[in-house]
């Protein structure tokens, strides 16, 4: 337990924020962690991820997370079916073997890495506004409300796309990308689960047609992630709010955007159960990664390198987090900054690249004929 102040603040409990955690736990680095949420269960955590060998697996490897996450890491989520609006397959990869992209459902892999670390290190509630330098040099955070604290000798922005550490070393802000998710689910209690298990099985189910996707993904307690993907005004969600909470959204939507999708497809929105969130989608520019080191403050996952979703975001993060901890160890507290400065160096062009394949890999899947693309990718991948 920290009794002074620790030398480092994380900011966000977030998989990136939470695996340096564990990482300088490991290597008895003394440290905090402030998270906005009231509590690790205040709010929903969405969705399912893969984690892959030589990012995040490696990450929990070296945590010594490796054995618990196995357990829980689901082997058959790797299953990737995409068709097309009449339903026709375009690929269909089974899981057997492989091993590089288990899922595992972001609640559970927030609570391996908060089960990792002693709770006392974990601040909730509070919600960070802003981070500045104090007159003796040392590194102060500002929380909702106005209260301080300082004294630190450094601040890991962990705090995911809208990081309020960003500022320090970068002006560049999150893109909206034009695309939006609607997020919506389909639980096992529903009349039309064994349908819906039938079509979309234990993996991912992809419908892709006109610049737009119905994506259908199972989590670990056998329900269903239904989303809707399309091109839309960023604000769409707020200015329709009534129809968007409305229960007549559902076939709203298909009737709105998807009139010539087969049913086959369409029904798997039309049946689902949840209520839906709006997700869009925002990404860093490529080129805001060019930043000079700052000391005493840096950036890793999201809040450093916010892309489009590509599947790599938590991976990305996890093995920034893996950097810096080896670094600071490699170069020792005396040297903190050089520890910076070297996993900057690594870091940031690892981000460049991770934002231009979310952008392409959004492109690809919203494009006019992204069945024709994403048949030239798979081939190009061997899949
Ligand atoms: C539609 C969609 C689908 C995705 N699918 C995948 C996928 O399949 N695979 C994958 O790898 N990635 C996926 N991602 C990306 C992935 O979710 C993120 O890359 C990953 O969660 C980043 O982790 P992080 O810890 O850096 O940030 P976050 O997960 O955003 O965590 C940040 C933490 O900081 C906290 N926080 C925020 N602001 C403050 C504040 N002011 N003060 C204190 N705390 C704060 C938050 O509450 C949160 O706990 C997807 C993203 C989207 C949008």
């Amino acid at each position: 337990m920290p009794t002074a102040t620790p030398a480092i603040a994380i900011l966000g409990a977030g998989p990136s924020g939470l695996m340096l955690a564990r990482l300088l736990e490991v290597k008895q680095i003394d440290y905090v962690v402030f998270e906005r949420d009231d509590s690790a269960t205040a709010v929903g955590q969405g969705g399912t991820l893969d984690i892959h060998t030589g990012s995040g697996q490696t990450a929990l490897q070296k945590a010594g997370l490796f054995d618990k996450f196995k357990a829980s890491a689901r082997y058959d989520g790797q299953a990737f079916k995409v068709v097309d609006k009449d339903g026709n397959e375009v690929l269909n990869m089974t899981p057997d073997g492989r091993e590089d992209r288990p899922e595992i459902d972001r609640k559970e892999l927030r609570q391996l890495l908060l089960d990792s670390v002693p709770a006392g290190r974990i601040r909730w509630g509070h919600r960070v506004e802003s981070v500045y330098r104090d007159e003796s040099g040392s590194m102060a955070v500002r929380f909702d409300g106005g209260r301080v604290e300082e004294g630190f000798r450094l601040v890991v922005g962990a705090d995911g796309a809208w990081s309020k550490a960003r500022s320090l070393i970068t002006p560049a802000k999150p893109q909206y990308s034009g695309i939006s998710y609607l997020q919506t689910s389909i639980q096992t209690c529903n009349p039309n689960y064994f349908r819906v298990s039938r079509q979309c099985g234990t993996g991912m189910y992809m419908v892709i047609s006109d610049a737009k996707s119905i994506i259908v993904q199972r989590m670990g307690n056998g329900s269903y992630n239904v989303y809707v993907s399309l091109h839309l005004p960023e604000n769409w969600a707020r200015q329709e709010a009534q129809l968007f909470k409305s229960p007549d959204f559902r076939t709203h939507v298909m009737t709105q955007y998807f009139a010539d999708w087969s049913t086959h497809v369409t029904d798997l929105v039309r049946h689902s159960d949840g209520e839906f969130h709006s997700w869009p989608l925002w990404s860093l520019p490529p080129d805001s990664l060019s930043w000079e080191h700052v000391p005493g403050i840096t950036l890793l996952g999201d809040a450093a390198h916010l892309a489009l979703s590509n599947g790599e975001g938590v991976n990305c993060g996890m093995y920034d987090s893996l950097q810096l901890a080896e670094e600071i160890e490699t170069c020792g507290m005396a040297n903190l900054d050089e520890a910076v400065k070297r996993y900057e160096e690594k870091m940031l062009p690892r981000g460049v690249e991770h934002i231009e394949d979310g952008n392409q890999m959004q492109g690809m899947f919203h494009a006019q004929d992204s069945v024709v693309q994403f048949k030239v990718w798979a081939q190009s991948m061997g899949a």
